[in-house]
C-alpha cells in the first residue's frame, strides 16, 4: 500500500482508538469530541505542510525544497530529488546548448536561425560582421529589415531555394546567401563572403574572352589571306606579299602564346632555386638589344657599377628587365633617349630604365600589369606589343620579393624601378670581377663573336 494510505489510516486509526477510549473513560461525548479535536490537528498539520509546498511550488529554488516531519519528510525528499534530476537536466541542455552555440560560432561561414516569420532567433559573429547585425539588439527582428536588397526579399519569399543567392554590399562586398529550411517552419540562412572567388571567375571569364579576341584577330587576317591566294589568280610578287603579311599575323599569334605559357610557368610552377645572377653582364646584354630593337633610333645608355649579385632566376629576371627596356623602346618615338641605371647598396637595389617618349596618363598607371591592358592598342599592336610584357613583369618581380614603381606623364617620358630588397643581393662572385664586357656587347654577341 502507498506509504501516504498507510500513514493517513494509521493516524485515523490511532485518533479514533484514542477518542474510544476517552469515551469510556469521559462519556461519549467526550469521545466524539476528542474524535474532532484529533482529526481536526490531522487536517491542520496537512494543510500547513501542503501550503507551504504550494509557496515554494510557486517559485521553486532548487535546493529550497521545504523540510516536512512525518509522512511529508518521505514526501518531500521525493520533491526534492526530481528537483535535482530537472536541475541536473537543465545544466546539461544549457551546456549542450553552449556547445552548438560555440561550434556554430567556430565556423567560417555566417549563420542566421530565422524564426517561422523570418525573425532573428540568433546569428553567430560572423553573419553579425558580414550583414552588419547586432547579434544581440537585431534578435527578434526581421531580417528583411536588415537585409533589404530586392534579390535576397524575392529568394527568401520564393520556393526556389537550392542553391544561394548572391548579393552585394558596400565597398564591392559579394556575399552568397543561403536558406536551409529544418525542425518545424525554422530556417537556417547560411551567409559566406564570396567576393574574391567572384572577382576571380570575373578574371577568369574576362581572361578567356581576352585570349580569345586576341588570337581570333590575326587569324581572321590569316584565314582572309589564304582564302584570296587559294582562290585569285595572283602574280608571284603579290602572292610573296601576302605570305609576308601572313607571316606577320602568324608570328603575332606566336608571341601572344609564348607570353601566355611564360606567364602560366609564372603562376603556376614553383620559383626555381636561387642562383647567383651577375648582373653587369646581364645589363651589358640588355643594352645590347635594347640598341638592336632601337636600330639606331635611339641614344640608349647605361648607368651604373654593380656591386652586388642578384639571388633568383636568372631567367626570370632577363625576362622582366628586357620587357622593360623593349617597352621603353617601342613607346618612345626616334631620337628620344633610353637609360638603364643600376644602384646598389646595403639597403637593396633597384633597376630603373627611363624613356623620354609617349609617357602614361595618370589613371592608367594602376592598371598597366592587368593582362591584355594597353593604353593605345593600335601603338601596341603597331610595335609587336601583346598587352602581356607587363603582367609578366609582375609576376616574375614577385616571385623574386621585389616591387614594381611607375613613374610617368603623358609627353615626358616614362620610369619604371625595379626595387629589390637586401636579402636578395649577394657578394660579386669572383667571375663577376673580371673585366666586364663593352657595353653594348652581350654575351651572345660575345660567344658568337668568339667562335
Ligand atoms: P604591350 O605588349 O602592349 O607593350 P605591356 O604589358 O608591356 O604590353 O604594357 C602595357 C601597356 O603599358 C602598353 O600597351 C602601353 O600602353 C603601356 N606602356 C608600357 N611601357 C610603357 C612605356 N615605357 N611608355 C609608355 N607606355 C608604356
Amino acid at each position: 500500500m502507498n506509504p501516504v494510505y498507510r500513514s493517513t489510516l494509521a493516524s485515523i486509526a490511532f485518533a479514533a482508538a484514542g477518542a474510544f477510549v476517552v469515551g469510556l473513560i469521559a462519556g461519549a461525548a467526550m469521545g466524539w469530541a476528542a474524535l474532532a479535536g484529533a482529526l481536526l490537528l490531522h487536517v491542520v498539520y496537512h494543510a500547513r505542510h501542503l501550503a507551504r509546498l504550494a509557496r515554494w511550488a510557486a517559485d521553486p529554488v532548487a535546493g529550497n525544497v521545504p523540510e516536512g516531519k512525518g509522512i511529508w519528510d518521505e514526501v518531500l525528499a521525493l520533491v526534492h530529488r526530481f528537483e535535482r534530476a530537472a536541475e541536473r537536466r537543465e545544466l546539461e541542455l544549457a551546456e549542450a546548448l553552449a556547445r552548438f552555440r560555440r561550434a556554430a560560432q567556430a565556423l567560417p561561414d555566417g549563420v542566421i536561425i530565422l524564426d517561422g516569420d523570418g525573425r532573428i532567433e540568433w546569428c553567430n559573429d560572423n553573419a553579425a560582421a558580414l550583414l552588419a547585425l547586432d547579434a544581440t539588439a537585431d534578435v527578434g527582428q526581421p531580417i528583411l529589415n536588415l537585409v533589404r536588397e530586392p534579390a535576397f526579399r524575392d529568394y527568401l519569399n520564393s520556393r526556389e531555394q537550392h542553391a544561394p543567392v548572391l548579393i552585394t554590399r558596400g565597398h564591392g562586398l559579394t556575399l552568397a546567401l543561403q536558406i536551409i529550411p529544418y525542425g518545424q517552419e525554422q530556417k537556417l540562412l547560411l551567409c559566406r563572403d564570396v567576393t574574391r572567388a567572384e572577382r576571380v571567375e570575373t578574371m577568369r571569364r574576362d581572361f578567356v574572352a581576352n585570349v580569345s579576341h586576341e588570337l581570333r584577330t590575326p587569324l581572321t587576317v590569316l584565314v582572309g589571306f589564304l582564302e584570296t591566294v587559294r582562290e585569285l589568280k595572283l602574280d608571284p610578287q603579290r602572292v610573296r606579299d601576302y605570305l609576308g603579311m601572313m607571316d606577320e599575323q602568324a608570328s603575332r599569334m606566336q608571341r601572344i602564346i609564348d607570353d601566355l605559357l611564360a606567364l602560366s610557368t609564372l603562376e603556376a610552377a614553383p620559383p626555381p632555386p636561387p642562383e647567383q645572377v651577375r648582373v653587369a653582364p646581364l645589363l651589358a646584354r640588355l643594352k645590347a638589344d635594347a640598341s638592336a630593337l632601337s636600330a639606331g633610333r635611339h641614344s640608349v645608355t647605361l648607368d651604373g657599377e654593380p656591386k652586388a649579385d642578384l639571388l633568383g632566376s636568372e631567367r626570370e629576371l632577363a625576362s622582366a628587365f628586357g620587357n622593360l627596356v623593349s617597352n621603353a623602346i617601342r613607346y618612345t618615338p626616334a631620337g628620344g633617349k633610353v637609360t638603364l641605371v643600376w644602384r646598389d647598396g646595403p639597403e637593396g637595389a633597384s633597376f630603373t630604365v627611363e624613356d623620354t617618349g609617349v609617357g602614361i596618363a595618370a589613371e592608367h598607371i594602376p592598371r598597366l600589369t592587368e593582362r591584355f591592358y594597353r593604353v593605345d592598342r593600335s601603338r601596341s599592336r603597331e610595335t609587336g606589343g601583346t598587352g602581356l610584357g607587363l603582367a609578366i613583369v609582375k609576376h616574375a618581380l614577385a616571385r623574386h620579393q621585389a616591387a614594381l614603381e611607375i613613374d610617368s606623364r603623358p609627353g615626358a617620358g616614362s620610369r619604371f624601378t625595379v626595387r629589390f630588397p637586401a636579402q636578395r643581393l649577394a657578394h660579386v662572385s669572383q667571375n663577376a670581377r673580371q673585366p666586364h664586357h663593352e657595353a653594348g656587347e652581350s654575351d651572345h654577341q660575345r660567344e658568337r663573336g668568339d667562335q
